[in-house]
């Protein structure tokens, strides 16, 4: 059918890979182009003897416009899966320009100086993608992602109109060390040891970092106390579902996660400002990321189950209704399957199925687009079919 060209070759990157060439009717060639070519090599020569999917490797440095126009030209992918850092995402977006290539990622572009991120930076190429013919989709991991697709399913099939979204997000798993992250350490340290905020009303409510606390009973997990943070879909989400009044997200940290950080923090080892360390400049986070644990040696010591899904409160026929969607998946089901973690497996399933319905015209919308804008169905038939499996409650346990 297709040829996906894949920018990143980390946690993620390694489950969206191994899912395309499951599913190598619809991507006939992938190219793995990232910073460290023995990683995509090494990768290859896992995967090639499985699939008919024929692999390519290449060295790029994403920040590099040039260089990745260059690959673009000669590769002519179908589609671009960038599955790099966020820092990346505008010069990978600029090479989609530039080429006339369709574009998909799981997070939303971050400057490396300022820990915000928002989506104003990328939905400024709006009308160049429009004019180029070409569809922008953002957000195709998990949350940013599955959360919004199944805010899209539940307004089409079980809502007149959607008032209240909480997005829980439930990591049961546990990997035997003191202090490691289950994605890229410093995007996950930048995000929590940011202020929260959630939307209500029409505007942000910001909060202090891990101010709002809440205990929930997660089917298949257990009790866990979760944390209110700001998350990237909430920004989306609040454009693009009419009648919205509150939108939260939470995310469960253990008592461990969180002390190790408070410390960590208060000696300044989070931080993205430079220091002079012995005449070399390092800043501290990117350092303290060197020292931990690499998420992708995660997997074989990872068991439990994560729970990932949305708890929404609308009207229906005139009548107030609550309705929750979620998934849970296995830490170690996904290791025997792919050799990764669940926290891995959860986004790169979707980062495959957003490359795919992109690929094979399924969705095609020339411009800028977040994934709750498009038809929710094909995609959450592949949840079904790729791993991803969804479950329904229609009397739920709200948050309050
Ligand atoms: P990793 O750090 O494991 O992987 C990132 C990959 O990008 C690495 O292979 C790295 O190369 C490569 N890379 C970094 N900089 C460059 C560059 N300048 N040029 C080329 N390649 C580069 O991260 P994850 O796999 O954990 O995360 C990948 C993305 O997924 C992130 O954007 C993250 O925010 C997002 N994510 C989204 C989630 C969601 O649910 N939506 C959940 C979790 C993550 P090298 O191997 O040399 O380090």
């Amino acid at each position: 059918m297709g040829k996906a060209l894949i920018i990143g070759c980390g946690g993620v990157a390694s489950v969206a890979i191994a899912k395309c060439c499951q599913n190598s009717e619809v991507f006939t060639e992938i190219m793995i182009a990232s910073r460290t070519l023995s990683k995509c090599d090494a990768l290859k020569e896992k995967l090639q003897p499985t699939t008919k999917t024929i692999i390519h490797t290449r060295q790029v440095d994403a920040d590099k416009v040039p260089e990745l126009v260059a690959i673009m030209e000669e590769f002519k992918p179908d589609v671009c899966l960038n599955l790099a850092l966020p820092y990346q995402d505008l010069t990978i977006m600029d090479a989609c320009l530039a080429t006339k290539t369709p574009y998909v990622d799981t997070a939303n572009y971050e400057p490396v100086d300022t820990a915000k991120f928002e989506y104003k930076w990328q939905w400024a190429y709006e009308d160049r993608f429009k004019e180029a013919g070409i569809t922008a989709l953002l957000g195709s991991g998990f949350d940013p992602g599955v959360t919004g697709v199944f805010s899209a399913y539940a307004l089409k099939h079980h809502f007149d109109e959607i008032n209240y979204i909480d997005i829980l997000d439930c990591n049961g798993g546990d990997h035997g060390y003191p202090f490691a992250t289950n994605f890229n350490p410093e995007i996950n340290i930048r995000e929590v040891s940011a202020k929260g905020s959630y939307w209500e009303d029409g505007h942000w409510v910001e909060t202090e970092p891990m101010e709002i606390k809440r205990v929930y009973n997660f089917d298949q997990v257990g009790e866990k106390d979760m944390y209110l943070l700001h998350h990237e879909e909430i920004e989306s989400l609040a454009k693009n579902i009419p009648g919205i009044k509150r939108i939260r997200f939470f995310m469960t940290f253990g008592q461990s996660y969180l002390t190790h950080l408070k410390c960590l923090e208060n000696v300044g080892m989070t931080s993205i400002e430079p220091v002079i360390y012995e005449g070399h400049e390092i800043v501290p986070l990117q350092f303290l990321k060197f020292m931990l644990p690499d998420p992708a040696t995660l997997g074989p010591r990872t068991v439990g189950k994560t729970n990932i899904g949305c708890i929404f409160r609308g009207k229906k026929d005139g009548k107030e209704k609550t309705y929750y969607l979620y998934n849970v998946c296995d830490h170690q089901e996904c290791y025997k399957e792919v050799g990764s973690q669940a926290i891995s497996y959860t986004t790169g399933v979707p980062a495959m199925i957003g490359a795919m319905l992109i690929m094979n015209g399924t969705w095609n919308c020339p411009g800028v687009k977040n994934i709750e804008e498009f038809d929710p169905d094909p995609f959450m038939d592949a949840l079904n079919k790729w791993g991803l499996p969804w479950i329904e409650d229609f009397n739920p346990v709200e948050v309050e």
